[in-house]
């Protein structure tokens, strides 16, 4: 790349509470329109807000989770502007003094910093009818918690935003503060993208991409913004600082307004909120209440179960998957085991079929049981494979599907023994050719002997008896 790109975000994040941050409506994703509105969030004069503690717990756990300083005094502001989705005509954000600052994200070997988070209101959603030819405002959205996460511009490529955002709704997510489903708005992120000449130190003008909901137009919006800035300059002319629209079906960037017609937000301090005051009490107490996060989770995993890294990784990624791995075992800790029966079967599975761990039709103990029928030789690792095909697709019991298709395995040997007798004595030849060095036959007489046993049989003690018995001396 002849310029490099330098890239910093701005990400909201709706926080799970229940209620909205100001008033008791629910909180919850959808509802038919305009139901989940009141006097308090629609903006009603003579109302007053009330701040919802839950939000407050959930923004620090947010900053706890991205390595950020949490401070004891923080305060809300008033940010004027006049929009249909925006009835009061002013958001409730923070903004001289928001709960967290300084915050820290790696992603691989690079330190991402976080400027700040900070706690706000979300607006209400317009839906434009072209067919109509009217814009109707939705309200349930209004009120609902949010949190800003700002960060320093630190990201050199849209690889690497990506892998921010990725990283950081992990976290959210372990954290339990956002559902981070960016194709429901939980998770949307502003890009600020500028580039400049390799080994210049100051930075050059910067565009501002709103509104991205998923992580393949971050990476195209960064990408053809590039270009185009890229195109500007070369051509001699300069980058002009503005606020963007990305167009998902064109794949380009459109102007929204640029600074001179930048809104002057005439920021005052909310004067119906108190500030928030934490104490170390309170913030002890959250602190304990964290749940585990990614990174401790990954440890526990390679460290104390011994998972391969790359296994381990891959679960921790997925928190319903790995959730249900750490279910799984909890009932029978084979670690590796089910890791590799997650990993590689059922996965593959899921990927098929399109569904997610919350749509299977077994439990965490079905998996258990499976995964110890087939670890204590009573199945095959074939039998282990049908049973989780059923399981999977219709549902039941490992045991009872086991016990139904004929997959327990016969472990008594002395029908093995006697089984390899009658081979061996069947086959003369083989015998002989074996027995003059020659391993190729073992294979064949293998072949005879499952063939003779039938799937109930464990093929490790097939093998054993038919090994002892082609090397007992001839009788
Ligand atoms: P504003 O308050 O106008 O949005 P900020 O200074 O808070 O401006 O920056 C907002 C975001 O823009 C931050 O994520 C920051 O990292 C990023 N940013 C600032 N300057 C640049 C730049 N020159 N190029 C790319 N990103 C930038
Ligand atoms: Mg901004
Ligand atoms: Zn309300």
């Amino acid at each position: 790349m002849k310029y490099e790109t330098v890239i910093g975000l701005e990400i909201h994040a709706e926080m799970l509470t229940h209620s909205k941050v100001f008033c008791g409506c629910t909180a919850e994703f959808g509802g038919e329109e305009n139901t989940r509105v009141c006097p308090r969030c629609s903006g009603l004069p003579g109302t007053l807000p009330v701040l919802n503690q839950g939000a407050v717990r959930l923004a620090v756990k947010a900053g706890l989770a991205l390595g950020c300083e949490i401070h004891p005094y923080s305060a809300f502001d008033r940010k004027n502007y006049f929009y249909p989705d925006l009835p009061k005509a002013y958001q409730i954000t923070q903004f001289a003094h928001p709960i967290c600052t300084d915050g820290a994200v790696d992603i691989g070997e690079k330190t991402v910093r976080i400027n700040r988070i900070h706690i706000e209101e979300d607006a209400g959603k317009l839906v434009h009818d072209d067919y109509e030819n009217v814009s109707l405002a939705d309200y349930n959205r209004c009120g609902v918690p949010l949190i800003e996460i700002v960060t320093e511009p630190d990201l050199r490529s849209a690889e690497e935003a990506r892998a921010l955002v990725e990283e950081i709704a992990l976290r959210l997510k372990y954290a339990g503060v956002c559902d981070a489903r960016m194709e429901q708005g939980s998770l949307r992120c502003d890009v600020n993208i500028s580039i400049r000449q390799p080994g210049e130190t100051k930075f050059g003008t910067r565009t501002e991409i709103k509104n991205l909901n998923s992580l393949k137009s971050i990476v195209r919006a960064i990408e053809y913004e590039y270009t185009r800035q890229a195109d500007l300059l070369d051509a001699g002319r300069p980058v002009i600082q503005q606020t963007l629209h990305f167009n998902e079906n064109h794949g380009t960037t459109k102007p929204l307004r640029s600074k001179e017609e930048a809104h002057d937000y005439r920021y005052f301090p909310e004067p119906d909120i108190p500030p928030i005051l934490l104490s170390d009490a309170d913030l002890a107490a959250i602190r304990d209440d964290m749940p585990e996060m990614p990174a401790d989770r990954l440890r526990r995993y390679t460290a104390d179960y011994g998972l391969p890294e790359a296994d381990a990784r891959q679960l921790v990624a997925d928190k319903a998957l790995s959730d249900f791995y750490d279910a799984v075992i909890a009932v029978y800790p084979a670690y590796k085991p089910v890791a590799s029966l997650i990993l590689v079967e059922l996965l593959r599975r899921l990927n098929d079929a399109g569904s997610t761990v919350g749509e299977l039709r077994f439990a965490p103990a079905d998996l258990a049981a499976l995964v110890r029928l087939s670890e204590t030789g009573e199945i095959s690792k074939n039998a282990a494979k049908e049973i989780l095909r059923t399981l999977f697709e219709a549902g039941g019991h490992p045991d009872e599907i086991a016990e139904a298709n004929g997959y327990l395995m016969n472990n008594d040997t002395a029908a093995v023994e006697a089984a390899a007798a009658e081979i061996l004595a069947a086959n003369p030849k083989a015998v002989a050719e074996y027995r003059g060095g020659s391993q190729k036959v073992f294979g064949f007489l293998m072949g005879q002997m499952c063939k003779k046993l039938g799937k109930s049989a464990n093929p490790q003690i097939i093998r054993q008896c038919l090994a002892e018995a082609l090397e007992r001396p001839e009788a």
